[in-house]
């Protein structure tokens, strides 16, 4: 098996468990065309997300690296109409996409993308005293992965669900030896989830269309 076999495997689960979708297709056709990176996440990982979210019943999410708001749009669609989700995206031009792509998918009323820094955002949240989320969804800049963990946590309650993208970078987290900032912050990530007992999770491998990578996914004890 190869990353062909994977993209193929994921083309036949998609057409049989994710039916066709005009607004999703337009939205990942707007991203293309502003020249947005190809790095939201599979039709599959959305759906997963939208059923993770239906799974909690999470009502508000907070979701760190919008990108052109395809995960968001996966996620908002499971919060109900009472729902509220915050996104946070450091990009102006992926920001203007993302709301353009809430807006056609008629999510603005319970969807607000954030635009600035996500550290900077996040202490702002603190600031007004933002109700802990049900839901947070970490996939910005790798980096600042182990910042945003203690910022998820400070706005957790007990149940409030904690996943991350990109865990496994092509199996590259388990090579200490690597001089990439993101696997450094990714093996940081990883060590401070080992030694913290406030949190149950674990860390699931994946192959598809986006390649090997995997996901954590944690809930707050
Ligand atoms: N969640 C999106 C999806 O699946 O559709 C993909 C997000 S993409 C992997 C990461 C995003 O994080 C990019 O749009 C990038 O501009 C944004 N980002 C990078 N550094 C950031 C920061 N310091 N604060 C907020 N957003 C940041």
């Amino acid at each position: 098996n190869d990353a062909a076999t994977w993209g193929k495997v994921d083309d036949y689960v998609t057409e049989h468990l994710i039916p066709y979708d005009e607004v999703l297709e337009k939205v990942l056709a707007a991203n293309r065309e502003a020249g947005l990176p190809e790095i939201d996440v599979s039709p599959a990982q959305g759906k997963l997300l939208n059923v993770i979210v239906q799974i909690k019943g999470a009502k508000r999410i907070l979701e760190i690296g919008t990108l052109g708001g395809y995960s968001t749009i996966w996620m908002a669609r499971a919060i109900g109409a009472e729902g509220r989700l915050i996104s946070l995206e450091l990009d102006p031009h992926h920001a203007k996409v993302a709301k353009s792509n809430v807006a056609l998918a008629g999510l603005e009323d319970r969807v607000s993308i954030r635009v600035g820094d996500a550290l900077v955002q996040l202490e702002q949240l603190a600031e007004e005293k933002t109700e802990p989320f049900d839901l947070i969804f970490i996939d910005a800049d790798k980096p600042n992965n182990p910042n945003y963990l203690k910022w998820a946590l400070q706005f957790s309650k007990a149940g409030t669900v904690i996943i991350s993208d990109n865990v496994i970078r092509n199996g590259e987290v388990i090579d200490y030896h690597s001089t990439d900032p993101r696997v450094h912050g990714i093996r940081k990530f990883m060590d401070m989830l080992s030694a913290d007992s406030a949190i149950a999770g674990t860390a699931i491998q994946t192959v598809g269309s986006k390649g090997y990578d995997g996901f954590y996914i944690g809930i707050v004890q």
